[in-house]
């Protein structure tokens, strides 16, 4: 080895010892079982989860599993290829068009995740005579999809209307202007205020993009997201969404909208025209679980019972929550130690959940997040309480 490459080499050791040494490490859990609300870990321990995105408990649903088998019987394991040379099935159109249905959009495009579809957005769309004005705490493939683009940039501080008014002041000069949020913010379970920025927007002649991920599925009276919930359904110029999280839980994503918007996508979009066709299986299963979805909100209805239940439950046992109504509940402990302590206790008595501090999350804003799903059973969260409980009076959290 040379010089030069032995210091490339020391220099990721050193860096990752830091991370661990900072305690910034992320260790990979793994799982010997299906995901679902109770797994079992690689040593035999059986835990309740409660850090998936598994909002409807779909991922490890045996009715699933069976749809993308049958779906692998028909179209086989995968097209080796791209869309537009031989990898279009009917299964992905008929995906696209139920997924259009559901959002009640004009068209959709599939990619293999919502980090491409947001990956693949903006560049196409816009260019340097466009303005894209995003929020501060988006997701990072929103972020990374703005920096491919050459369309001006403004942040507006997060969840803030009277700055998004001002940057939309200040972008005014811009051809076209879009407005990009996530629909849910995944570390508070934050709702985006769709109704106003909808209103902001057509005050100002700017188009709105929502990111679903957190939404998809599960969020309005039906289920379709954000926007039923802030009843501005049909107001969205552009969703892009996940097929990892409510919708399944395999892998994909997706971006829907205007026929044009979607046209202009398949011919430009990079991470669509560089990358293979979703997998049958997925898109198989896909389609069955929207099937499902449109003809009941039952899981919907649970999940949502079961979020209110734990919130209620959680603060009576005498801890503090970040107030909301998402199945993403941040039960806050405030100092990175305690938030550390904390999950690794709660990992000893049975419950798998994930402790965030800072940097991921403000100074002083410890945390762990506990995210519902509709395949949690009463007696599964109940557990959990009392898991809550005990190490919450161990470690001085909450009174006894
Ligand atoms: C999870 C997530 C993504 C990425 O989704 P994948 O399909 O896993 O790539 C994008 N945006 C938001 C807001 C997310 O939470």
């Amino acid at each position: 080895m040379s010089q030069a490459t032995n210091a490339f080499y020391t220099g990721l050791q050193q860096n990752l010892e830091k991370l661990r040494n900072d305690g910034l490490y992320k260790p990979e859990r793994v799982i010997a079982s299906r995901q679902g609300s109770e797994v079992q870990s690689e040593d035999g321990r059986t835990l309740i989860n409660m850090c998936a995105n598994n909002y409807l408990g779909l991922s490890g649903q045996e009715w699933v599993a069976q749809a993308s088998i049958e779906a692998t019987e028909k179209y086989g394991y995968g097209l080796s290829s791209v869309r537009f040379i031989c990898g279009t099935q009917t299964v992905h159109k008929q995906l696209e068009k139920a997924i259009s249905e559901f959002l009640g959009t004009e068209d959709t495009i599939l990619y293999a995740a919502a980090f491409d579809a947001n990956g693949g957005v903006f560049e196409p769309l816009f260019d340097e005579n466009d303005a894209i004005i995003s929020d501060a705490l988006n997701h990072a493939s929103i972020i990374d999809g703005i920096r491919l683009c050459k369309a001006a940039r403004f942040r507006y501080a997060h969840n803030d209307m009277a700055d998004l008014e001002k940057q939309l002041q200040a972008a005014a000069d811009k051809r076209h202007k879009v407005v990009v949020t996530d629909g849910v913010f995944s570390m508070d379970g934050t709702i985006a205020q769709l109704d106003k920025i909808v209103e902001l927007a057509e005050k100002y002649g700017a188009l709105v993009m929502i990111d679903e991920c957190h939404a998809s599925g599960f969020m309005g009276k039906t289920g379709r997201g954000t926007h039923e919930h802030h009843n501005v359904l049909g107001k969205i110029d552009i969703i892009t969404g996940t097929l990892g999280k409510a919708l399944g839980g395999a892998m994909g994503g997706f971006t829907s909208g205007r026929k044009e918007v979607i046209d202009t996508l398949r011919q430009k979009s990079r991470p669509y025209l560089f990358s293979n066709t979703l997998a049958p299986a997925i898109a198989g299963a896909s389609l069955e679980v929207l099937r499902r979805l449109s003809a009941s909100t039952e899981l919907r209805d649970r999940l949502h019972e079961n979020t209110a239940y734990f919130r209620k439950e959680i603060e009576r046992i005498g801890f503090t929550i970040k107030p909301g109504t998402h199945p993403v509940v941040p039960v806050m402990l405030f100092e990175a130690p305690v938030a550390q302590k904390f999950a690794a206790r709660m990992y000893e008595l049975g419950v798998l959940l994930s402790g965030f501090f800072y940097p991921v999350v403000p100074m002083g804003q410890a945390r762990v997040r506990v995210q519902l799903s509709a395949a949690h059973t009463r007696e599964q969260l109940e557990k959990v309480l009392a898991a809550f409980e005990q190490a919450g009076k161990e470690l001085g959290i909450i009174k006894n």
